[in-house]
């Protein structure tokens, strides 16, 4: 019997899509588990590299593709396909996309084209630091402090949760350099080996992986050139990267979900139980046709959301929108996924358990649902609920 398999966004990128499929279950699956435990090597991240996945948003004289068959909807395809094979790969497409995006706004060749090139062939590993120990939800709120001293800026402060802490290269920093609000924040290239920098990456289920942890400045000089875009404006930078990676986040949970489900699928017609195949009953296969009917919802939200990124439509709301439903259908998804495989579902031999844990991260990271949903209801109700 066939099975159901969703249409792509988009035929012109089958080809591509089919390829990041390949990879993932190939390449990237089989290793999921063992990042846990040891660092990612970073001759993986050249891989990645030479697959085209991190020059997506940049232009052809920095390398990338933008224009030329990339753009957000592919970024999205391949984090939906990778995520398949590895949850937390994801998170190199997401910090690399951001990273490129953001220093190639900046008109100085120390920043866009030391940085931007490195970045895309995967040589360079970029972070992005907006979070501190006191500061999340509320970002606009943050005090880390950027003082002009001569032609050189000074940074001081501490930055929490910030995914790579541990082992990028560099990274978007952004600092208080006016008064406060929004409007008093800057955007600085900061390269990680820069005296006065100084990190702490936090024990987590994923650590060896994102490296995920604290960022400390002690007056960390850099030149006037690594301001990137203008004095006080780079709030909008920081939402206008979360716009678009909202969507990522939401496609890297589909993808987990889905190869969940598509598992499961193949266990429950396998798994008989009282002389029958699990699938053949409908406390079994309702659930199954549930989930995939959200999780095609969730997908099919966060790829209008790129298209309208693709188009230079703005798509705050939808993207608010498929960072709450993402990963909160990918959870249900695969929480009862873990449940149809009986105990084998929470064992280390199979990677249900590690996908719920990884997928949990993204509920908060990058905007909590709370947050995601006052984004929403301000957009359409016209009513601040989180200031
Ligand atoms: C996996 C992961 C990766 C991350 N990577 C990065 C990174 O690379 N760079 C970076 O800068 N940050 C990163 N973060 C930090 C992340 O962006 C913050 O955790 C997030 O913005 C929430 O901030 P907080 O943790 O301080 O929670 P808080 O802001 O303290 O919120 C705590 C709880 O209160 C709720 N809440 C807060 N305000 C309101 C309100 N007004 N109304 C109702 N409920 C509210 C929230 O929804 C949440 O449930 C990452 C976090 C995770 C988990």
């Amino acid at each position: 019997m066939a099975t159901w398999e969703p249409v792509g966004p988009d035929p012109d990128f089958d080809e591509f899509r089919a390829t990041l499929r390949r990879f993932g279950r190939d390449r990237l699956a089989a290793d999921y588990p063992r990042w846990q435990r040891e660092p990612f090597p970073r001759e993986r991240l050249l891989e990645l590299g030479e697959l085209g996945v991190f020059g997506l948003l940049s232009p052809p004289d920095l390398g990338g593709t933008k224009g030329a068959g990339g753009g957000y909807v592919p970024l999205g395809i391949a984090a939906e396909e990778l995520s398949r094979g590895d949850f937390n790969v994801s998170y190199f497409l997401q910090l690399q996309a951001i990273g490129t995006q953001l220093f190639t706004q900046s008109d100085a060749d120390e920043v866009r084209q030391r940085w931007v090139p490195a970045i895309i062939r995967g040589e360079a590993l970029a972070s992005f630091a907006l979070t501190e120990p006191g500061v999340g939800s509320d970002a606009a709120a943050i005090s880390t402090r950027a003082v002009q001293d001569g032609s050189d800026w000074v940074i001081s402060g501490e930055k929490a949760s910030i995914t790579f802490a541990g082992n990028s290269d560099v990274c978007a920093v952004f600092a208080r350099s006016g008064g406060p609000g929004a409007g008093g924040i800057s955007l600085f290239c900061v390269p990680l080996d820069l005296p006065g920098v100084s990190r702490r990456a936090v024990p987590s289920s994923t650590a060896h992986l994102t490296q995920r942890g604290s960022i400390f400045f002690d007056d960390v000089r850099v030149p006037a050139s690594h301001l990137v875009g203008v004095e006080g404006g780079a709030f909008k930078s920081a939402m206008s990267a979360f716009d678009f990676n909202r969507a990522i986040i939401g496609l890297a949970c589909v993808g987990a979900a889905q190869q969940s489900l598509d598992e499961t699928i193949e266990h429950v017609k396998a798994r008989q139980t009282f002389g029958q195949p699990l699938a053949t009953r409908e406390g079994v296969s309702f659930q199954l046709a549930e989930h995939l009917a959200h999780i095609h919802a969730a997908r099919l939200l966060a790829f209008e959301t790129l298209r309208l990124a693709d188009r230079g439509q703005r798509h705050v709301t939808e993207a608010a929108m498929t960072k709450w439903l993402g990963p909160k259908c990918s959870v249900e998804a695969i929480h009862a996924c873990i449940v149809l495989h009986g105990w084998t579902g929470f064992g280390e031999d199979l990677p249900l358990a590690q996908r719920l844990n990884d997928v949990m991260g993204l509920e908060v990271g990058d905007g909590t649902p709370e947050i995601m949903k006052s984004i929403i209801a301000r957009e359409a109700l016209g009513v601040v609920s989180h200031r």
